[in-house]
Protein backbone atom coordinates (compact mmCIF):
# COMPACT_ATOMS: atom_id res chain seq x y z
CA UNK A 1 0.00 0.00 0.00
CA UNK A 2 1.04 3.01 -0.94
CA UNK A 3 0.91 5.42 1.58
CA UNK A 4 -1.59 8.60 1.85
CA UNK A 5 -3.57 6.36 -0.40
CA UNK A 6 -6.47 4.96 0.25
CA UNK A 7 -7.60 1.53 -0.67
CA UNK A 8 -9.98 1.39 -3.02
CA UNK A 9 -13.76 -1.09 -2.31
CA UNK A 10 -13.03 -4.34 -3.55
CA UNK A 11 -9.62 -4.52 -1.40
CA UNK A 12 -10.61 -2.95 1.61
CA UNK A 13 -9.72 -4.83 5.16
CA UNK A 14 -13.18 -5.23 6.04
CA UNK A 15 -13.56 -7.27 2.89
CA UNK A 16 -10.17 -9.15 2.98
CA UNK A 17 -10.67 -9.82 7.13
CA UNK A 18 -14.18 -10.09 7.56
CA UNK A 19 -13.63 -10.72 11.72
CA UNK A 20 -10.97 -8.41 12.61
CA UNK A 21 -13.31 -5.83 14.33
CA UNK A 22 -11.44 -3.90 16.50
CA UNK A 23 -7.68 -2.18 17.18
CA UNK A 24 -6.70 -1.78 13.20
CA UNK A 25 -4.49 1.11 12.80
CA UNK A 26 -4.99 3.52 9.92
CA UNK A 27 -4.12 6.90 9.09
CA UNK A 28 -6.93 9.92 7.57
CA UNK A 29 -6.07 10.76 4.10
CA UNK A 30 -8.70 13.57 3.66
CA UNK A 31 -11.38 15.47 5.95
CA UNK A 32 -14.17 17.11 4.68
CA UNK A 33 -16.62 19.29 6.46
CA UNK A 34 -20.31 18.68 5.64
CA UNK A 35 -21.68 21.69 4.37
CA UNK A 36 -25.32 21.18 3.31
CA UNK A 37 -26.21 19.64 6.57
CA UNK A 38 -29.65 19.57 7.40
CA UNK A 39 -30.45 15.96 7.50
CA UNK A 40 -27.64 15.65 9.97
CA UNK A 41 -28.79 18.60 11.76
CA UNK A 42 -28.29 18.58 15.91
CA UNK A 43 -31.40 19.28 17.52
CA UNK A 44 -31.65 20.63 21.12
CA UNK A 45 -32.06 18.27 23.38
CA UNK A 46 -30.08 15.38 21.16
CA UNK A 47 -27.86 13.28 22.44
CA UNK A 48 -27.09 11.11 19.06
CA UNK A 49 -23.97 11.98 17.75
CA UNK A 50 -24.33 13.77 14.07
CA UNK A 51 -22.25 13.38 11.49
CA UNK A 52 -20.45 16.84 10.93
CA UNK A 53 -17.22 15.30 8.46
CA UNK A 54 -16.43 13.06 5.70
CA UNK A 55 -13.02 10.85 6.21
CA UNK A 56 -11.52 9.10 4.03
CA UNK A 57 -9.18 6.29 5.08
CA UNK A 58 -5.97 4.77 3.93
CA UNK A 59 -7.91 1.16 4.92
CA UNK A 60 -10.91 0.47 6.90
CA UNK A 61 -12.12 -2.07 9.12
CA UNK A 62 -15.32 -0.85 8.59
CA UNK A 63 -17.62 -1.62 5.70
CA UNK A 64 -19.61 0.74 3.17
CA UNK A 65 -22.95 -0.51 2.13
CA UNK A 66 -23.28 -2.74 -0.57
CA UNK A 67 -24.15 -6.46 -1.64
CA UNK A 68 -27.28 -5.99 0.21
CA UNK A 69 -25.73 -5.12 3.49
CA UNK A 70 -25.71 -2.17 5.42
CA UNK A 71 -23.24 0.20 6.85
CA UNK A 72 -21.40 -0.94 9.55
CA UNK A 73 -21.00 1.38 12.61
CA UNK A 74 -18.58 2.03 14.92
CA UNK A 75 -15.83 4.52 16.56
CA UNK A 76 -12.29 5.08 16.17
CA UNK A 77 -9.49 6.42 19.31
CA UNK A 78 -7.03 9.09 18.68
CA UNK A 79 -3.39 7.55 19.74
CA UNK A 80 -5.64 5.02 21.85
CA UNK A 81 -7.35 7.50 23.97
CA UNK A 82 -10.42 6.42 25.04
CA UNK A 83 -11.50 9.97 26.22
CA UNK A 84 -10.68 11.16 21.99
CA UNK A 85 -13.38 8.81 20.32
CA UNK A 86 -14.70 9.68 16.69
CA UNK A 87 -18.11 7.83 15.97
CA UNK A 88 -18.27 6.41 12.46
CA UNK A 89 -22.12 6.95 11.81
CA UNK A 90 -22.25 5.39 8.83
CA UNK A 91 -19.99 4.22 6.04
CA UNK A 92 -20.98 4.82 2.31
CA UNK A 93 -19.06 4.03 -1.06
CA UNK A 94 -18.53 6.46 -3.58
CA UNK A 95 -17.02 4.53 -6.67
CA UNK A 96 -13.90 3.00 -5.94
CA UNK A 97 -13.86 5.05 -2.37
CA UNK A 98 -15.52 4.64 1.14
CA UNK A 99 -16.42 7.38 3.03
CA UNK A 100 -16.98 7.57 6.85
CA UNK A 101 -19.29 10.02 7.83
CA UNK A 102 -17.91 10.94 11.95
CA UNK A 103 -18.87 13.79 14.34
CA UNK A 104 -15.68 15.36 14.40
CA UNK A 105 -12.80 17.22 11.79
CA UNK A 106 -9.50 15.15 12.56
CA UNK A 107 -6.62 16.21 10.20
CA UNK A 108 -5.11 14.43 7.46
CA UNK A 109 -2.14 12.06 8.42
CA UNK A 110 -3.58 11.61 12.00
CA UNK A 111 -2.83 7.45 13.07
CA UNK A 112 -6.61 6.39 14.33
CA UNK A 113 -7.73 3.00 15.90
CA UNK A 114 -10.94 1.73 14.50
CA UNK A 115 -13.54 -0.55 16.29
CA UNK A 116 -16.28 -2.37 14.65
CA UNK A 117 -19.92 -2.58 16.43
CA UNK A 118 -19.10 -6.10 16.62
CA UNK A 119 -23.04 -7.54 17.53
CA UNK A 120 -24.90 -5.91 14.87
CA UNK A 121 -21.55 -6.70 12.58
CA UNK A 122 -21.83 -10.59 13.24
CA UNK A 123 -25.96 -10.18 12.82
CA UNK A 124 -25.52 -8.84 9.03
CA UNK A 125 -22.79 -11.62 7.99
CA UNK A 126 -24.68 -14.26 9.24
CA UNK A 127 -28.01 -12.89 7.57
CA UNK A 128 -25.94 -12.09 4.48
CA UNK A 129 -23.85 -15.06 4.26
CA UNK A 130 -27.01 -17.15 5.32
CA UNK A 131 -28.65 -15.96 2.04
CA UNK A 132 -25.52 -16.67 -0.52
CA UNK A 133 -26.06 -20.29 1.03
CA UNK A 134 -29.98 -20.26 1.08
CA UNK A 135 -29.93 -19.33 -2.68
CA UNK A 136 -27.53 -21.69 -3.80
CA UNK A 137 -29.39 -24.58 -2.82
CA UNK A 138 -32.27 -23.43 -4.19
CA UNK A 139 -30.91 -22.48 -7.35
CA UNK A 140 -29.38 -25.81 -7.55
CA UNK A 141 -31.60 -28.56 -6.38
CA UNK A 142 -35.18 -26.84 -7.17
CA UNK A 143 -36.75 -25.99 -10.23
CA UNK A 144 -37.43 -22.56 -11.32
CA UNK A 145 -36.28 -21.31 -7.80
CA UNK A 146 -34.05 -18.90 -8.63
CA UNK A 147 -33.36 -15.62 -6.24
CA UNK A 148 -34.70 -12.63 -8.18
CA UNK A 149 -33.47 -10.27 -5.33
CA UNK A 150 -33.65 -10.02 -1.47
CA UNK A 151 -33.69 -7.72 1.37
CA UNK A 152 -32.15 -7.60 5.12
CA UNK A 153 -34.51 -7.02 7.68
CA UNK A 154 -34.00 -6.45 11.11
CA UNK A 155 -32.47 -2.75 10.47
CA UNK A 156 -33.77 -0.13 12.27
CA UNK A 157 -34.31 3.23 10.78
CA UNK A 158 -34.96 7.11 11.58
CA UNK A 159 -38.92 6.77 10.81
CA UNK A 160 -39.22 3.36 12.77
CA UNK A 161 -36.66 3.28 15.01
CA UNK A 162 -38.49 0.43 17.22
CA UNK A 163 -38.46 -3.42 15.44
CA UNK A 164 -41.74 -5.35 15.37
CA UNK A 165 -40.65 -9.23 15.48
CA UNK A 166 -41.46 -9.98 12.05
CA UNK A 167 -39.30 -7.08 11.21
CA UNK A 168 -36.18 -9.42 11.60
CA UNK A 169 -37.25 -11.30 9.01
CA UNK A 170 -34.76 -11.08 5.50
CA UNK A 171 -36.65 -12.33 2.21
CA UNK A 172 -35.71 -14.06 -0.80
CA UNK A 173 -38.18 -12.92 -4.19
CA UNK A 174 -38.81 -16.15 -5.82
CA UNK A 175 -40.22 -16.68 -9.36
CA UNK A 176 -42.86 -19.04 -7.49
CA UNK A 177 -44.49 -20.37 -4.30
CA UNK A 178 -42.65 -22.60 -2.63
CA UNK A 179 -45.04 -26.06 -1.00
CA UNK A 180 -44.39 -26.39 2.62
CA UNK A 181 -42.62 -29.76 1.85
CA UNK A 182 -39.90 -27.84 -0.34
CA UNK A 183 -39.70 -25.37 2.46
CA UNK A 184 -39.16 -28.33 5.08
CA UNK A 185 -36.55 -29.90 2.57
CA UNK A 186 -35.00 -26.98 1.74
CA UNK A 187 -34.22 -26.49 5.64
CA UNK A 188 -32.73 -29.93 6.43
CA UNK A 189 -30.41 -29.56 3.30
CA UNK A 190 -29.37 -26.24 4.97
CA UNK A 191 -29.22 -26.87 8.19
CA UNK A 192 -26.83 -30.13 7.11
CA UNK A 193 -24.30 -27.65 5.24
CA UNK A 194 -23.74 -26.06 8.94
CA UNK A 195 -23.94 -28.74 10.67
CA UNK A 196 -23.14 -31.94 9.66
CA UNK A 197 -21.49 -31.30 6.06
CA UNK A 198 -19.75 -28.13 6.52
CA UNK A 199 -18.29 -26.22 4.13
CA UNK A 200 -15.46 -23.47 3.95
CA UNK A 201 -16.51 -20.22 2.65
CA UNK A 202 -13.73 -18.06 0.54
CA UNK A 203 -13.31 -15.25 -1.81
CA UNK A 204 -11.44 -15.06 -5.21
CA UNK A 205 -10.11 -11.42 -5.70
CA UNK A 206 -9.54 -11.06 -9.55
CA UNK A 207 -8.51 -8.04 -10.82
CA UNK A 208 -9.20 -6.44 -14.75
CA UNK A 209 -5.93 -7.84 -16.25
CA UNK A 210 -6.47 -11.24 -15.60
CA UNK A 211 -9.03 -13.21 -17.78
CA UNK A 212 -12.80 -12.56 -16.58
CA UNK A 213 -14.42 -16.60 -15.01
CA UNK A 214 -17.16 -17.04 -17.42
CA UNK A 215 -18.68 -18.99 -14.58
CA UNK A 216 -19.30 -16.13 -12.28
CA UNK A 217 -22.70 -13.84 -12.84
CA UNK A 218 -21.20 -10.36 -12.71
CA UNK A 219 -24.74 -8.70 -13.21
CA UNK A 220 -25.05 -8.00 -9.46
CA UNK A 221 -22.10 -5.96 -9.42
CA UNK A 222 -23.26 -1.72 -8.93
CA UNK A 223 -22.97 0.39 -12.33
CA UNK A 224 -20.50 3.19 -10.77
CA UNK A 225 -18.04 0.48 -9.79
CA UNK A 226 -15.21 1.12 -11.95
CA UNK A 227 -14.31 -2.64 -13.12
CA UNK A 228 -11.17 -1.85 -14.91
CA UNK A 229 -10.08 0.23 -11.86
CA UNK A 230 -11.49 -2.19 -9.40
CA UNK A 231 -11.51 -5.56 -8.06
CA UNK A 232 -14.06 -8.41 -8.64
CA UNK A 233 -14.65 -10.38 -5.57
CA UNK A 234 -15.89 -13.56 -6.09
CA UNK A 235 -17.55 -15.73 -3.10
CA UNK A 236 -17.34 -19.59 -3.15
CA UNK A 237 -19.50 -22.04 -0.37
CA UNK A 238 -17.03 -25.33 -1.03
CA UNK A 239 -17.93 -26.60 -4.01
CA UNK A 240 -21.20 -25.75 -4.13
CA UNK A 241 -22.00 -21.94 -5.15
CA UNK A 242 -19.71 -18.90 -6.88
CA UNK A 243 -21.13 -15.37 -6.66
CA UNK A 244 -19.78 -11.76 -7.36
CA UNK A 245 -20.39 -10.06 -4.45
CA UNK A 246 -18.46 -7.01 -1.99
CA UNK A 247 -20.16 -7.98 0.99
CA UNK A 248 -18.38 -9.18 4.27
CA UNK A 249 -19.41 -13.10 4.92
CA UNK A 250 -18.56 -15.94 7.22
CA UNK A 251 -15.33 -17.85 6.85
CA UNK A 252 -17.31 -21.50 7.00
CA UNK A 253 -20.84 -22.27 6.74
CA UNK A 254 -20.94 -23.25 10.70
CA UNK A 255 -20.88 -19.52 11.09
CA UNK A 256 -24.31 -19.05 9.87
CA UNK A 257 -25.72 -21.53 12.85
CA UNK A 258 -28.99 -22.10 11.44
CA UNK A 259 -32.44 -20.74 9.97
CA UNK A 260 -35.65 -20.54 10.16
CA UNK A 261 -37.89 -20.05 7.14
CA UNK A 262 -41.83 -19.42 7.42
CA UNK A 263 -44.56 -21.24 5.56
CA UNK A 264 -46.09 -18.19 4.35
CA UNK A 265 -45.19 -16.29 1.53
CA UNK A 266 -46.26 -13.00 0.01
CA UNK A 267 -47.48 -12.98 -4.02
CA UNK A 268 -45.26 -9.84 -5.56
CA UNK A 269 -45.33 -9.21 -8.83
CA UNK A 270 -47.72 -11.56 -10.85
CA UNK A 271 -46.38 -14.61 -9.40
CA UNK A 272 -43.59 -14.10 -7.84
CA UNK A 273 -43.13 -14.67 -4.37
CA UNK A 274 -41.44 -13.66 -1.52
CA UNK A 275 -39.72 -16.39 0.35
CA UNK A 276 -39.13 -15.10 4.39
CA UNK A 277 -36.12 -16.16 6.42
CA UNK A 278 -33.42 -15.36 8.86
CA UNK A 279 -30.34 -16.71 10.32
CA UNK A 280 -28.15 -17.53 13.40
CA UNK A 281 -28.25 -15.66 16.51
CA UNK A 282 -31.64 -13.57 15.06
CA UNK A 283 -33.90 -16.51 15.35
CA UNK A 284 -33.42 -16.48 19.05
CA UNK A 285 -34.13 -13.01 19.86
CA UNK A 286 -36.84 -13.25 17.04
CA UNK A 287 -38.00 -16.51 19.47
CA UNK A 288 -37.58 -14.65 22.77
CA UNK A 289 -39.47 -11.61 21.68
CA UNK A 290 -42.48 -13.72 20.47
CA UNK A 291 -42.89 -16.23 23.69
CA UNK A 292 -43.21 -13.14 25.44
CA UNK A 293 -45.94 -11.98 23.37
CA UNK A 294 -47.20 -15.43 23.76
CA UNK A 295 -47.26 -15.84 27.67
CA UNK A 296 -48.89 -12.51 28.00
CA UNK A 297 -51.65 -13.43 25.76
CA UNK A 298 -51.88 -16.67 27.56
CA UNK A 299 -52.35 -14.78 31.03
CA UNK A 300 -55.00 -12.35 29.68
CA UNK A 301 -57.21 -15.49 27.88
CA UNK A 302 -56.38 -17.78 30.89
CA UNK A 303 -55.67 -20.76 27.85
CA UNK A 304 -52.33 -22.65 26.81
CA UNK A 305 -50.84 -21.45 23.30
CA UNK A 306 -52.28 -23.93 20.86
CA UNK A 307 -55.73 -23.11 21.98
CA UNK A 308 -54.71 -19.31 21.61
CA UNK A 309 -56.70 -18.80 18.16
CA UNK A 310 -59.94 -21.13 18.85
CA UNK A 311 -60.27 -18.78 21.83
CA UNK A 312 -59.96 -16.02 20.49
CA UNK A 313 -62.59 -17.35 17.58
CA UNK A 314 -65.48 -18.45 20.32
CA UNK A 315 -64.81 -14.79 21.86
CA UNK A 316 -65.46 -13.21 18.61
CA UNK A 317 -67.94 -15.15 17.89
CA UNK A 318 -69.75 -14.20 21.42
CA UNK A 319 -68.86 -10.53 20.86
CA UNK A 320 -71.13 -10.49 17.53
CA UNK A 321 -73.88 -12.48 19.52
CA UNK A 322 -73.77 -9.83 22.11
CA UNK A 323 -73.52 -7.30 19.64
CA UNK A 324 -76.80 -8.33 18.17
CA UNK A 325 -78.62 -8.78 21.37
CA UNK A 326 -77.99 -5.16 21.92
CA UNK A 327 -79.44 -3.77 18.34
CA UNK A 328 -82.46 -5.89 19.37
CA UNK A 329 -82.80 -4.05 22.97
CA UNK A 330 -81.82 -0.77 21.46
CA UNK A 331 -84.88 -1.11 19.33
CA UNK A 332 -87.07 -2.27 21.56
CA UNK A 333 -86.12 0.67 23.70
CA UNK A 334 -86.46 2.79 20.67
CA UNK A 335 -90.52 1.90 20.02
CA UNK A 336 -91.21 2.38 23.83
CA UNK A 337 -89.43 5.70 24.20
CA UNK A 338 -91.08 7.07 20.77
CA UNK A 339 -94.44 5.39 21.65
CA UNK A 340 -93.96 7.88 25.26
CA UNK A 341 -92.83 10.78 23.18
CA UNK A 342 -95.89 10.61 20.93
CA UNK A 343 -98.42 10.29 23.53
CA UNK A 344 -96.67 13.96 25.05
CA UNK A 345 -97.25 15.14 21.26
CA UNK A 346 -100.63 14.47 21.58
CA UNK A 347 -100.99 15.74 24.85
CA UNK A 348 -99.35 19.01 23.81
CA UNK A 349 -96.16 18.29 26.28
CA UNK A 350 -92.65 19.20 26.02
CA UNK A 351 -90.79 16.60 23.45
CA UNK A 352 -87.70 15.49 25.34
CA UNK A 353 -85.64 11.97 26.05
CA UNK A 354 -82.82 12.16 28.23
CA UNK A 355 -80.79 8.73 28.64
CA UNK A 356 -78.25 8.22 31.30
CA UNK A 357 -75.59 5.11 31.28
CA UNK A 358 -75.54 4.28 27.85
CA UNK A 359 -77.39 6.77 25.87
CA UNK A 360 -75.42 6.83 22.87
CA UNK A 361 -76.30 8.11 19.27
CA UNK A 362 -77.20 4.98 17.90
CA UNK A 363 -79.65 4.92 20.55
CA UNK A 364 -80.90 8.69 20.12
CA UNK A 365 -80.85 8.12 16.41
CA UNK A 366 -83.19 5.16 16.73
CA UNK A 367 -85.67 6.63 19.12
CA UNK A 368 -85.88 9.91 16.20
CA UNK A 369 -86.58 7.05 13.41
CA UNK A 370 -89.28 5.32 15.16
CA UNK A 371 -90.67 8.62 16.42
CA UNK A 372 -91.19 9.63 12.80
CA UNK A 373 -92.39 6.58 12.08
CA UNK A 374 -95.41 6.41 14.28
CA UNK A 375 -95.83 10.47 13.40
CA UNK A 376 -96.24 9.17 9.57
CA UNK A 377 -98.60 6.10 10.41
CA UNK A 378 -100.98 8.31 12.26
CA UNK A 379 -100.69 11.04 9.85
CA UNK A 380 -99.71 13.62 12.85
CA UNK A 381 -97.77 16.10 11.55
CA UNK A 382 -95.38 17.22 14.35
CA UNK A 383 -94.50 20.92 14.55
CA UNK A 384 -93.03 20.44 17.85
CA UNK A 385 -89.52 20.72 18.95
CA UNK A 386 -88.11 17.36 19.49
CA UNK A 387 -84.92 17.03 21.90
CA UNK A 388 -82.92 13.98 22.45
CA UNK A 389 -79.95 13.77 24.46
CA UNK A 390 -77.65 10.94 25.90
CA UNK A 391 -75.19 10.26 28.05
CA UNK A 392 -71.81 7.76 27.90
CA UNK A 393 -71.21 7.55 31.47
CA UNK A 394 -68.18 5.73 31.75
CA UNK A 395 -66.85 7.59 28.87
CA UNK A 396 -67.91 10.95 30.18
CA UNK A 397 -69.03 12.00 26.73
CA UNK A 398 -73.00 12.61 25.13
CA UNK A 399 -74.84 13.13 22.00
CA UNK A 400 -77.52 15.64 21.20
CA UNK A 401 -80.09 15.96 18.33
CA UNK A 402 -83.14 18.73 17.83
CA UNK A 403 -85.04 18.33 15.32
CA UNK A 404 -88.05 20.91 14.15
CA UNK A 405 -89.28 22.08 11.07
CA UNK A 406 -88.61 25.53 12.41
CA UNK A 407 -84.76 26.80 11.99
CA UNK A 408 -85.60 29.62 14.74
CA UNK A 409 -86.52 27.20 16.70
CA UNK A 410 -83.64 24.68 16.61
CA UNK A 411 -81.41 27.67 17.15
CA UNK A 412 -82.92 28.86 20.32
CA UNK A 413 -83.41 25.76 21.89
CA UNK A 414 -79.49 24.93 21.41
CA UNK A 415 -78.79 28.23 22.68
CA UNK A 416 -80.52 27.30 25.54
CA UNK A 417 -78.71 24.10 25.79
CA UNK A 418 -75.11 25.44 24.98
CA UNK A 419 -75.45 27.54 28.63
CA UNK A 420 -76.02 24.07 30.36
CA UNK A 421 -73.44 22.34 28.29
CA UNK A 422 -70.28 23.80 28.12
CA UNK A 423 -68.53 21.29 25.63
CA UNK A 424 -71.67 20.92 23.58
CA UNK A 425 -70.58 21.43 19.86
CA UNK A 426 -72.62 20.60 16.46
CA UNK A 427 -73.89 21.19 13.55
CA UNK A 428 -76.92 21.42 10.80
CA UNK A 429 -80.88 22.27 10.59
CA UNK A 430 -80.08 25.65 8.69
CA UNK A 431 -83.24 25.57 6.84
CA UNK A 432 -85.08 23.12 9.89
CA UNK A 433 -84.84 19.91 10.63
CA UNK A 434 -81.91 18.10 12.54
CA UNK A 435 -78.94 20.05 14.50
CA UNK A 436 -76.64 17.09 15.97
CA UNK A 437 -73.95 17.60 18.30
CA UNK A 438 -71.51 16.48 20.35
CA UNK A 439 -70.73 17.00 24.29
CA UNK A 440 -66.99 16.04 24.91
CA UNK A 441 -67.16 16.26 28.57
CA UNK A 442 -70.27 15.93 30.07
CA UNK A 443 -70.18 16.23 34.62
CA UNK A 444 -73.07 14.68 36.23
CA UNK A 445 -73.58 18.58 37.56
CA UNK A 446 -74.81 19.21 33.62
CA UNK A 447 -76.76 16.32 33.89
CA UNK A 448 -78.57 17.27 36.56
CA UNK A 449 -79.28 20.77 35.51
CA UNK A 450 -80.28 19.26 32.29
CA UNK A 451 -82.78 17.55 33.96
CA UNK A 452 -84.39 20.23 35.64
CA UNK A 453 -84.28 22.42 32.63
CA UNK A 454 -86.89 20.09 31.13
CA UNK A 455 -88.59 19.08 33.99
ZN1 LIG B 1 -22.49 -11.48 -0.33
Amino acid sequence: MVQGKPTIVGALKCQRDTFLLSDFETTVVSCVEIKDNKKNKKKSGDTQPVATHILELEDTILFPEGGGQPSDTGYMLLNGDESQRINVLQVLREGLHAKHYVDQAVEPGTKLKQFVDKEKRLDYMQQHTGQHLLSAILDNFFENADTLSWSMGGIPTAKKPTLEPSDYLNYLELPRRLTKEEIEKVTAMFNEIVSLNVMPISVEERTADKKADETVDTKKVPDDYDFDAGILRTICIGDLDKNACCGTHMTSTSQIQGILILDNQTSVRGTNSRLYFMCGRRIGDYAKRLAEITAKTKVELSCSETVIVEKITTMKDQLQKGRKKEQYFIGELAKFESQRLYDRLLKGEKLYSIKDDYGSLELLLAIQKEFQALCETNQKDCKETLVLCGREKTLSMGSLLVISPEAEAIQTTVQGLQGILKTLKGGGGKNGGKWQGKIMNFTDQEFSTLEEHFA
